[in-house]
């Protein structure tokens, strides 16, 4: 059955969707437009006006005199908390409309978008709501001898946040950074990835809805290099929180070094996956499969590298490959669909040369391998076995439903494998021993561990990378001190 778009999506998408400068919607100073393509299909289903050079600087501009004049700030905690759980109802309110725009701009499962996505969006402004009125700091006795103080330290926002989201998650994405900015005290720009502006532009008209006041949140679609760049660079902005790939966040540290900008990197990663002899492997293997082939493997923390026990090995490359066959990979809109395309063709080029390497480097292909259906970017889920370690299918963050699986030995020889990257976003330990578990825990090199589980967000959880896949954290109060600095005050008594 194929999901009927609603006539309010439709009415959304008949214009070009105009973008967001001080409570203002415009069309931008040179009216140049992005062609929104819908991934399933390759056909154009909407667009939106690209932001110029001249509307960042309007867009920068209206978020520091918001945040100079605390029209935001300077609510009291209890008022701003109200604020973004209406949000969060809004969110739900237009859950349909926001999940058939992930689904037409960035090829999501319209089931997965409406039923995880959309809720997950709405939780997170929900949860930090929470904080809103929980934030504050510490009391201190000094000890300097002769002298008695009231020492204490405020947690103040940061001042203008620029806010740069990737294609791959763009509602939760734009949402894992509005809300603990928002609540923190910042006035926000948010940049979406030119790929997918959409849903971020119609979760603007909502957060209006809700009561953010003009200028506190700006929304500008538009090129990563000339608009991303530029906000980077850009002497009022005092934070910037990028999602994004390890090589555009290179970029940014350089960037943001001639302001001192603060900066919070969520990058890639190659996460591996530990599946011990001992593993329950009825949930080891399909949770696995889906931590590899959900969204097309277009998740940060996708496990794209499986690491299992010599005993299991089999079972596990058997029982992925089966469940990659009988992935049924087609548009988001149609409910039979398991699996849907990749972003672009250009980024199914991408993963194909990738995957033809991996064979031209000795990777077997146990199932998949290349790409679907021409009337979308369809790639098939594929199992690779036998590449060695150190080659770029291994090494390499592939975007794409591709998964390496290797045996091991020993934990020992297992951990040496998992570690034995650049990245260090994610990782799971699939065993029945938790003596073990816990132990690989303190060696595993990663920002996030399951241990028999994959994938799962915790909004409570700080997540982020180690080594380059980040520097930093979203989620839990880590998230929310992002978005603040922290500052000393000492009262000297009489
Ligand atoms: P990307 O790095 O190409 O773009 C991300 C954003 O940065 C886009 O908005 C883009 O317009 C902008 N940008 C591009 N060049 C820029 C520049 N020079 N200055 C400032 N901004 C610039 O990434 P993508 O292809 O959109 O997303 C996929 C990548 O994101 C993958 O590597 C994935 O692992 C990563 N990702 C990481 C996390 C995480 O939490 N660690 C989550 C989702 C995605």
């Amino acid at each position: 059955m194929i999901h009927e778009i609603s006539s309010a999506t439709r009415t959304f998408l008949a214009e070009p969707a105009q973008f967001l400068v001080n409570g203002k919607w415009r069309q931008g100073s040179t009216g140049e437009i992005i062609e929104c393509v819908d991934p399933a299909s390759g056909q154009q289903i909407g667009s939106a006006y690209a932001a110029a050079v001249t509307d960042a600087d309007d867009a920068v501009e209206a978020a520091k005199v918001a945040f100079d004049d605390k029209r935001w700030r300077g609510k009291t905690p209890s008022e701003r908390q109200g604020i973004l759980l209406r949000l969060a109802t809004l969110i739900e309110r237009d859950a349909q409309i926001l999940a058939e725009l992930e689904t037409l701009d960035g090829g999501k499962l319209y089931g997965s978008a409406l039923n995880g996505e959309v809720p997950h969006a709405a939780e997170t402004f929900r949860y930090y709501a929470g904080w809103v009125t929980k934030l504050g700091g510490h009391i201190f006795e000094p000890s300097v001898p002769g002298r008695i103080y009231h020492g204490f330290t405020r947690e103040d926002p940061v001042g203008v946040a620029a806010l740069i989201t990737p294609w791959n998650g763009a509602l939760v994405s734009a949402a894992w950074k509005l809300a603990p900015a928002l609540a923190a005290g910042c006035s926000c720009v948010l940049k979406p990835s030119e790929m997918t502006p959409l849903s971020s532009l119609y979760l603007g008209r909502i957060m209006q809805e809700a009561g953010i006041p003009d200028g506190v949140i700006n929304i500008l679609p538009g090129s990563g290099v000339k608009i991303g760049a530029h906000l980077v660079r850009h002497s009022t902005v005092a934070k910037v929180s990028f999602t994004g790939s390890t090589g555009v966040g290179r970029q940014l540290m350089a960037n943001g070094a001639e302001n001192l900008t603060r900066l919070s990197l969520e990058l890639g990663g190659k996460s591996p996956v530990l599946i011990f002899d001992d593993a329950d492997l009825d949930v080891a293997i399909p949770t696995a499969a889906e931590a590899i082939f959900g969204n097309a493997g277009q998740v940060c923390v996708a496990g794209s590298r499986i690491y299992a026990g010599r005993k299991v090995y089999q079972r596990v490359v058997d029982g992925l490959a089966e469940i990659a066959l009988n992935h049924k990979v087609g548009a988001g809109l149609d409910a039979a669909s398991t699996m849907g395309p990749l972003i672009s063709h250009a980024h199914r080029e991408r993963v194909r040369t990738m995957v033809d390497r991996g064979i031209s480097d000795g990777a077997n292909v146990v199932t998949g391998g290349a790409c679907g259906s021409d009337d979308g970017f369809y790639f098939q889920p594929t199992v690779l076995t036998g590449a060695a370690q150190e080659t770029e299918i291994v090494q390499e963050e592939v975007f794409g439903p591709v998964v390496a699986v290797s045996p091991f030995d020993s934990e020992a020889e297992a951990l040496q494998m998992a570690n034995n990257s650049r990245y260090g976003l994610a990782a799971s330990i699939w065993t029945g021993d938790t003596s073990r578990a816990l132990r690989l825990t303190e060696d595993l090199q990663a920002g996030i561990i399951w241990i028999n589980d994959h994938g799962i967000p915790e909004l409570a959880m700080p997540i982020g990378g180690v080594k380059q896949s980040g520097i930093g954290r979203e989620h839990g109060l880590e998230g929310l001190r992002a978005y603040t600095e922290t500052r000393s005050v000492m009262l000297r008594l009489k």
